[in-house]
């Protein structure tokens, strides 16, 4: 860690972040550990997150988000891509007129922050991106969006937001080049390595940054534990949740079934004594006493699971998930069954299969063994520690 002495008390980090979970949960133990050396730590979300992130001893620097959860959003990440496009495009004026009298010394931009780094490059300061998910592989594009980038819906946004506010940068090095990376996975979890930017720091996930719910109580049972989730934003699969009731109703298992916001809980109809419903958890909490992990893939919870030896059943519901869930399968961290396949019985019989086969665990452990040492928090504060020190030197 660089020794900065007083200046660093007075350096300013800017996080420009969107207002998703999967998004937001990662960066929590990044800010704890940025105010605990000294840092004074500013974040832009919506008001659905100023609480967790003054929690984490930041200041929010709040807005309205134009992607919100009234109704669930297309599985379509070019349509996802399009539609934080334009959230940037929106947000870039708002944030210059938020900072523009108090001017981060470095601004870190989640991967639809694209504003922050346009900020970035207009007051010439130091950013890094910092990635929830795995960093640009070879054919991320195609595998992701379906489409390649010249025909993606963002880049002409983002390159009316760079014209509009006479930001002269051209769009291609815009979208693809960073100064520095940080990635909030281990190095072996990401897909094609070998073809990712050598400079990114895989910090891997930081969990215990985040604040504990209080109001949690494990359900009374020694019979095993299976988590049914698909996390936060692509979730409105009733069906899926009416196979999961089929597949696990009166068997060995107590079934925790996260339904989200969208789902209608009575169309579920009667649950059978085994199978607790509810609209979320405190999933930290609950992944602890868990056995199983059936789950969407989304990054946060496959990191989470890992963290907490939890092996999974991956059931993705987007692209980046499918992407996850193959790689939990190559690392032998669970198992991937596509949604079109799900039957109640073979929902049943792989949740058997990667509970019971020692396997999984054996590969969970070793991935443990790695995020350990990929330092989460503190490798991220040391990077930014890094960044901070040429900002320091420089004045
Ligand atoms: N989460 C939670 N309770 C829930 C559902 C999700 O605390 O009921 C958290 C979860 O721990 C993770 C994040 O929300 O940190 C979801 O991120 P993920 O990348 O797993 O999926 P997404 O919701 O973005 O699809």
């Amino acid at each position: 860690m660089a020794n900065l002495g007083m200046t660093k008390r007075q350096l300013h980090v800017a996080i420009f972040n969107c207002a998703e979970y999967g998004h937001v949960n990662p960066t929590l133990g990044t800010v704890k550990e940025l105010v605990a050396r000294g840092y004074r730590v500013s974040y832009t979300t919506s008001p659905e997150f100023a609480r967790c992130i003054e929690l984490a001893g930041a200041t929010p620097v709040l807005f309205e988000p134009r992607v919100t959860k009234e109704k669930p959003l297309p599985e379509n990440l070019a349509y996802v891509n399009e539609e934080f496009a334009k959230e940037a495009y929106d947000n870039y004026p708002k944030m210059m007129l938020a900072f523009n009298n108090d001017r981060p010394d470095v601004i870190a931009y989640d991967m639809f922050g694209w504003h922050g780094k346009a900020l970035a490059y207009l007051w010439n300061i130091p950013s890094v991106l910092i990635m929830p998910t795995h960093v640009s592989y070879e054919g991320i594009f195609e595998e992701w969006h379906s489409i390649p980038l010249d025909k993606q819906p963002s880049p002409p946004i983002l390159e009316k937001m760079l014209r509009d506010n006479d930001l002269k940068l051209p769009i291609e090095p815009f979208m693809a080049d960073h100064e520095n990376v940080i990635a909030y996975i281990p190095r072996s979890f990401q897909e094609k390595l070998d073809t990712t930017d050598p400079s990114t720091v895989f910090v891997g996930p930081d969990i215990e940054g985040r604040s504990s719910h209080t109001d949690w109580t494990p359900p009374q049972t020694d019979n095993p534990i299976v988590v049914i989730s698909l996390g936060t934003i692509f979730n409105h699969q009733p069906s899926f949740f009416h196979t999961c009731i089929k597949a696990f109703a009166d068997t060995e298992w107590h079934v925790i079934l996260v339904i989200g916001r969208y789902t209608d809980a009575e169309g579920l109809g009667e649950l059978p004594p085994n199978i607790e419903i509810h609209r979320s958890i405190p999933q930290l909490e609950v992944l602890q006493i868990a056995s199983l992990f059936v789950t969407h893939a989304g990054m946060g919870s496959v990191m989470e699971s890992v963290y907490y030896g939890v092996p999974m059943l991956a059931v993705p519901q987007m692209a980046e998930q499918r992407t996850n869930a193959k790689r939990i399968q190559e690392l032998n961290l669970g198992k991937y069954l596509p949604r079109e396949n799900i039957t109640a019985e073979n929902l049943l019989s792989y949740a058997r299969e990667v509970k019971t086969n020692p396997n999984y665990q054996q590969n969970i452990s070793l991935l443990q063994k790695e995020i350990k040492c990929a330092g989460g928090a503190k490798s991220a504060a040391n990077a930014f520690d890094r960044i901070m020190s040429t900002v320091a030197n420089s004045q």
